[in-house]
């Protein structure tokens, strides 16, 4: 007998939107977890030097959007923003400036941040952004997008839902996975619509007009199996049920599943490369140097220490991974070795 849908049980997927919408709108960012931005400013300007050469690339259209999805303190973007303004005046001058975010507590942490080089535009979603030449970029933003998980068992499919704090499998019809993983019986498998939905929107988009996004986040290169939800509450693990609206609820994000979607749908792919390797070859080591060198000996120590956090592969050079989607035809964008390897 299949277990009947208990009353009031809701969607993992829409139970995490809810719980994630309630966190980002109530709590001051980055008190339970630390993103690469807030680590070290190096971070920002490499992005910021890597979006100048890409609008090179780009053919230096008169008028660009840069945009950021899930900006947070709007750090990145204000590092990014400060030295495109110092090294790339004439790209600083194209710059229309677009952030993607739905908390207003987030909204007005980023306007100041960024009051100093412009005035943004806010939008709710990625698919609001107007049209024409386009840079995307997105730290730690698909991992908060809320995932659906599913188990085969003996008796079936089932899918997972959340009531009174615990969590209940019910019954359903087979999940559409779009890649070819292996299933081990009862074991989860997760899919994150919300960031397919990305994927093949920017996909279309590039195939149309021109454009290039690039994502970091921690997951998977190719894709695997097992539950990956996890909260963070006062930088230390927390019950992902237990403390619903009060931590940073995220998913490894499916990179594989993410650029096989975009590709499809006509982008050019590049990557998942690791954090280390991309941050590396963007001269990570070389401006974090030029930087020590003007520094006290105790800032040169935070500096080269954040540099060796973002970049060691124990630390998070591994576990995050970085993958650009463009337009074919742009040459391949900057900090990655090889091509599409999805
Ligand atoms: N990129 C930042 C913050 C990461 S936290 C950094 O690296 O520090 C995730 C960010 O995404 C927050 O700004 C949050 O408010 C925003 N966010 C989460 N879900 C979102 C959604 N569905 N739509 C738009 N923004 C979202």
């Amino acid at each position: 007998m299949p277990s009947p849908l208990p009353p009031k049980a809701e969607r993992l997927d829409a139970f995490m939107a809810r719980a994630n919408a309630h966190y980002y709108a109530s709590k001051p960012l980055l008190s339970d977890f630390i993103t690469a931005p807030e680590i070290s400013q190096v971070f920002g300007e490499l992005l910021g030097a890597w979006a100048a050469t890409v609008w090179q690339n780009m053919g230096c259209p008169a008028q660009v959007i840069l945009a950021e999805a899930g900006p947070g303190r709007g750090t990145l973007m204000a590092d990014a923003l400060r030295l495109i303004t110092r090294c790339a005046p004439d790209f600083a001058r194209a710059l229309d400036v677009h952030l993607i975010e739905t908390s207003p507590l987030m909204q007005q942490a980023q306007k100041q941040a960024l009051a100093p080089y412009v005035q943004p535009t806010w939008r709710d979603r990625i698919e609001d952004l107007p049209s024409g030449p386009l840079i995307l970029l997105g730290n730690e933003f698909l991992d908060a997008l809320p995932i659906r998980q599913f188990a085969q068992t003996p008796s079936g499919w089932h899918e997972r839902y959340v009531m009174d704090g615990a969590f209940h499998l019910v019954p359903c019809d087979a999940p559409t996975l779009s890649d070819g993983r292996k299933l081990e019986p009862d074991t989860i498998v997760e899919l994150c619509e919300p960031a397919l939905e990305v994927a093949r929107y920017l996909g279309q988009r590039f195939a149309a007009q021109p454009g290039v996004a690039l994502f970091i986040d921690y997951g998977h290169h190719s894709t695997l199996t097992g539950d990956s939800l996890q909260a963070l509450r006062h930088a230390r693990p927390a019950h992902p049920l237990e403390a619903a609206g009060e931590a940073d609820l995220t998913a490894h994000v499916d990179f594989t599943a993410f650029g096989a979607t975009a590709q499809q749908a006509g982008a050019n792919v590049y990557g998942a490369e690791t954090q280390g390797a991309f941050l590396r070859t963007l001269g990570l080591m070389e401006r974090t140097e030029q930087l020590a060198t003007r520094a006290t000996t105790e800032e040169a120590a935070i500096l080269r220490s954040a540099t060796h956090r973002l970049a060691a592969p124990e630390k998070m050079g591994h576990l995050f991974r970085v993958m650009a989607l463009t337009s074919p035809g742009l040459p391949s964008p900057p900090g990655f070795m090889k091509g599409a390897d999805v």
